[in-house]
């Protein structure tokens, strides 16, 4: 079977997702509170639309640009003549830096913490928070990231194994997997883990504006928004947003969380 890189990513990414949702199955650390099935059902759906409006106009005009900056030559990569796998595992930092630098504006910045929070207002946590993302902060992002591009200049199979990983770790820390005390303490140094993800998505801000880490952790300690809600606090109705906080399931109120005007907590 043949397998270009667009099928790998598809593969990764659904594999991925029945993996975790497996490992959920097994080692929850929390008890759902509505059916898996329906959470599942609507956030595919959300996915399912987020694909068809992004990857013909945004996707498809971005990985065309990947591959233009790389001919071109551009990028600091470039200019320091990186190649090979050192190339692959610099860039992969790098963007992850970037990524970390982002996602803190998405929280800091009010009107990109509109679209944001369509992500943030699941009022619990697992696999399928990883698909819930509004088109308009998929859009944003796409402008972000051919600005990292440009400048850092990856090659495109260095930015295939970014995004490859980005998508594989994001399913991993939204996951309702209860890690053992050790692996959990371990791991987390080095990559972000649900435990370390879900105190970002508690309603108390204090903890929802730091550990803004996507695939390696060191970021939020090494730029000062390490905080770990503790586990005591992680109650049912620990998760999300302060209010509206029964209609996360909603297509109505999901696409229209940009433009609603509820307080989100945002200070
Ligand atoms: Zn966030």
């Amino acid at each position: 079977m043949h397998l270009d890189l667009d099928s790998g990513r598809l593969v990764i990414f659904l594999g991925g997702l029945m993996l975790f949702a497996l490992l959920e199955s097994l080692f929850a650390a929390r008890r759902w509170q509505t059916s898996r099935l329906k959470r599942a059902l609507f956030h595919a759906s959300v996915a399912a639309v987020n694909t068809v409006l992004i990857r013909v106009f945004v996707y498809v005009p971005f990985l065309m640009w990947v591959v233009y900056v790389e001919q071109q030559g551009w990028g600091i990569s470039r200019w320091l003549g990186l190649e090979g796998w050192l190339e692959v595992l610099l860039s992969l930092i790098v963007l992850d830096a970037f990524d970390y630098f982002w996602h803190r504006a998405n929280h800091r910045v009010p009107f990109l913490w509109r679209f944001h929070k369509a992500h943030h207002a699941d009022v619990e946590m697992d696999v399928t928070t990883a698909l819930r993302f509004h088109p308009g902060e998929l859009l944003l992002s796409a402008f972000a990231k051919a600005g990292w591009v440009l400048l850092w200049g990856p090659t495109a199979i260095a930015w295939f194994v970014f995004e490859g990983l980005i998508s594989l770790c994001a399913q991993f820390h939204h996951s309702n997997i209860d890690l053992p005390d050790r692996v959990e303490r371990w791991l987390s140094r080095i990559i972000v883990t649900p435990r370390f993800h879900t105190s970002h998505h508690v309603v108390d801000r204090r903890y929802g504006d730091a550990n803004f880490s996507t695939i390696f952790s060191f970021w939020d300690p090494l730029f000062g928004s390490y905080n770990q809600v503790p586990s005591a606090q992680l109650t049912d109705d620990a998760i999300g947003l302060p209010q509206g906080r029964d209609r996360t399931l909603s297509y109505r109120v999901w696409f229209s969380e940009p433009f609603s005007r509820r307080n989100t907590g945002l200070a």
